[in-house]
This record gives C-alpha cells, structure tokens and sequence, in this order.
C-alpha cells in the first residue's frame, strides 16, 4: 500500500477499514543470506539499502524487542552535519542529503524539519573555533553561518543573553540541520525494508553467535538457530555484549544517556539550541513540548534509566539559558544506552570473523547518522569493500593511531 493524499481520502470515505498492517510479522526461515542483530534505525536502515541499493532482499532484522525500543525511539531526534573532520564531514553530510530525500525514499511521513542547529558561543576564542569549523564546513560544500551575538538574540528570543557568567557572544548555524521524529524513522525504514522482502523478527534474542573455522555460521537465538552467510551487528548500546558472543572484545563503554520533554507550551524555540557553556541541546517538538537533554550519566550502565546529579544538571542549564523554563513543568525522562567509543566516532567495518560485519560506536551522536551508516554498512555486507564515506571510521584505527577524534578528548569514552 502506497501512502499519499488521495490514499488518505480514498480510506476515510470507505470508513477507515481497508488499512493493512504496516509490516509483517514472519516467523524465522531456518536460513537467510544476511542477518542484522538489532531492530534499531542504524539495523533497519542497512536492511532497506542492503535491499534497494544491493537487491539482497534474503535479509532478516533480528530485535530482541519491538521495533524502535532501543535509543532510535529514545534519542532528542537532532539531524546536522557539522563536523570539522573531513572524515566525519562527508560521512554526516551525505547522511543530511539522505534526510533530505529519506520521505519520498520510502513513502514515509518522518517530520523531517530542517529548522537549524545553533551552537551558542560564549568567548572569544570559542567563537574563533566555531569560525575554524564553519570555514571547514564551507571549504567542503556544508551549509554554516556564523552568528553575531545581535543575529542570534534575534534569532531565539528569550535566550538570556547577557548572563553575568556566560554571556552569548554569537553562535554557529547549520540550516539545513534540525529535527526529525525519531520513532518514525523506524517504522519507515522497517516498512520499506518489509516491502522488499526483509523478514522483521521482533521478540527475538539474539543469545550466540555460530562460528566455525574462522567463519560466521549464523545466531542462535531465543526462538532457535537461524543460519547466515553473512551477519551484521548493529545493536548500538549492547555492541560489547552481542561481539562478545563471536569472542570479540570492542574498544566501546556503555554508558547512560537522559533525555527530558517538558509539558506541550506555544511555540517558543523554533529551532535546536545548544549551550557552548554547559552540556545542554533543546528543541521543540511539534507537539509543543520542550525537547532537551545533556550529558551522559557518571559510570557504566546497562540501565535504560537516569540519575538524580545529571537531572540537576540539565535543569540548572536549562534555567540559566532559558530562564522561562523554569515555569514548566517537565513530563517525561528518560534514558537510553550509548555505544561510546574511545575516539568519540563510530566503527563500520568486517571483523576478524569472516562474514561477521560491525556497525556500532556512535556515542551521542548515532540518530542523525542513521541513514550513512545504514548507506555504508550495507555496503561493506554486500560488496566486502568498506565504502569510501565510512573509510576513517575502520577498526583498524585504534591499533594505527589514526583516530578520527572530533573534540580531541583523548581516549577516554565518556569525555566523548
Ligand atoms: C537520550 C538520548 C538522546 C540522543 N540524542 C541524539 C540526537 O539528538 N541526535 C543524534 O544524532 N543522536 C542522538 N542519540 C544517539 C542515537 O539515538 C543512537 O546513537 C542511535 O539511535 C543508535 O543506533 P540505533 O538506532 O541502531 O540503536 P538502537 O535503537 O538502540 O538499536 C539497537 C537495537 O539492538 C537491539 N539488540 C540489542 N541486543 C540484542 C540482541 N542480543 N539480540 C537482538 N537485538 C538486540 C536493541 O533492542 C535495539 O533495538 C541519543 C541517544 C539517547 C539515548
């Protein structure tokens, strides 16, 4: 069933009743050609390009939950591309170009809104860095503006500006970057993926991994063994835990990331602010809630919950740049668990393990990638050549020292 206007019309004269159910819901083939562990964006992405772009349509998504229960359906749905690392740039940069097309893509409404990312600058010499990575972006086709403190009081009114610790001296804008309503873009991808012959098998866990003589043999799982010539491993925040099973040990912590929505207000922020001083990002959504969130919780964690100290946190950050906020009442928190790697930046690659391919390491930032690294690791499923967008983010990288280190934090994951 094609989605459009005129299916919408056509459906509500005959009462509604003709709707046919989003997806399938198959029972695991004994054998598929490949595998993806993991029903997230970055799991469901690589299933519809492993299909459109590669015609391998004998593909499985295997999620131990429901489709969207992991940090797709949990994340602050910020999109941009505004890196300074050529390595990262065009990666993130052909990822916004996807956004840009992904609704016609796959005749799905994912709210895709290019409504601006503004980052806040509050010295000089942090201006000066914006101005070193808006140049970088320009010098490599992105779309960056910097701001002066006059354009940006214009652009968000009620920012505190003249804060007496950190006031905004300007900001660096990315149009073209913005929001896209996250659990969409799981229930788009899985039914374009499901329309070309994926097989989505919910409720299923994946608990071992078959290997033979140095090859992938297939997963053994919570509804049985189900064989593959080819499995790849996109289970973001369990990645450690899923490798593990094939015996591989992943330079990755695991960490948890809050995320807050406050009650529906009037419109007030009409685009993505996010805090130079503090680690703090808001939008809001089209429902009216303020969307926000900072860093990441103190210590390791596999809880899919938050602590009290980084609640505070937020909240303070969020008073002292908007302090209207702090007449709002907040509805909902909650938390998601980050595949952080040691450099900051996502791993798309083969393993030692013939036909087992990894796709996970993507810290805060794995949303607004969705699209990329699905593009890239169907790629290196379908051809075995790591594509040349992905070609800095190779595992490799930890053992050569050629890290692809965005904020230049060293190798500390959770400064990442
Ligand atoms: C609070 C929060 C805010 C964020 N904000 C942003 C943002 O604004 N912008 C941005 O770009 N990024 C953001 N991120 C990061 C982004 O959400 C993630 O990097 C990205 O969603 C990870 O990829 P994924 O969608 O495939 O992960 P997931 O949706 O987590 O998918 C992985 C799936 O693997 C499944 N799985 C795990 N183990 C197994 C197993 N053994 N067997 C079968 N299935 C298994 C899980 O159930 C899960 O569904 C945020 C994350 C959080 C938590």
């Amino acid at each position: 069933m094609t989605y459009s206007a005129l299916a919408l019309l056509r459906h509500a004269f005959t009462g509604n009743k003709a709707w046919t159910p989003v997806w399938r819901f198959p029972d695991p083939k004994p054998c598929y050609d490949t595998i993806i562990v993991g029903g997230g964006g970055h799991g469901l992405a690589t299933a519809h390009y492993l299909a459109k772009e590669h015609g391998i349509t004998d593909v499985a998504v295997v999620e131990k939950g429901y489709l969207g229960s992991g940090n797709v359906g949990r994340n602050t749905t910020i999109i941009r591309s505004n890196y300074l690392l050529p390595g990262n740039t065009h990666f993130y940069e052909h990822s916004l170009t996807l956004w840009e097309g992904l609704e016609r893509d796959i005749n799905y409404n994912a709210m895709v809104s290019q409504r601006g990312v503004l980052n806040l600058c509050h010295s000089d010499s942090q201006r000066d860095a914006y101005a070193r990575r808006g140049n970088a972006m320009r010098l490599a086709g992105v779309d960056s503006d910097l701001l002066s403190a006059a354009e940006v009081r214009a652009m968000v009114p009620g920012l505190n500006m003249d804060s007496v610790r950190f006031p905004v001296k300007g900001g660096l804008l990315q149009r073209r970057g913005g929001t896209v309503r996250h659990d969409a873009v799981a229930w788009g991808y899985a039914r374009a993926a499901d329309q070309r012959g994926v097989d989505l098998l919910q409720n299923t866990e994946v608990i071992g991994i078959r290997v033979e003589h140095g090859r992938v043999l297939g997963v053994e799982t919570t509804r049985g063994f189900i064989g593959a010539k080819r499995v790849g491993l996109a289970a973001a925040g369990n990645s450690s835990r899923v490798a593990a099973m094939a015996g591989l040990r992943l330079p990755i912590e695991s960490h948890v990331l809050q995320a807050f929505v406050s009650e529906a207000v009037k419109p007030m922020i009409d685009t993505v602010v996010t805090y130079g001083a503090g680690h703090f990002y808001v939008s809001q959504s089209d429902k009216g809630g303020l969307v926000f969130g900072g860093d990441i919780d103190g210590y390791n964690s596999y809880a899919q919950r938050g602590n009290m100290p980084v609640v505070q946190d937020v909240m303070e950050f969020a008073v002292q740049l908007f302090p209207a906020m702090s007449r709002l009442r907040y509805l909902r928190q909650w938390g998601g668990i980050m595949d952080m790697s040691m450099d900051g930046s996502p791993i798309i690659d083969r393993t030692p393990i013939e036909g087992l391919f990894l796709n996970c390491g993507w810290c805060y930032g794995g949303f607004k990638a969705t699209p990329a690294s699905g593009w890239c690791f169907a790629h290196i499923i379908a051809t075995g050549q790591p594509h040349a967008l992905a070609a800095a983010m190779r595992l490799d990288r930890f053992a050569t020292g050629a890290l692809l280190d965005e904020k230049g934090a060293g190798a500390q994951a959770n400064l990442h």
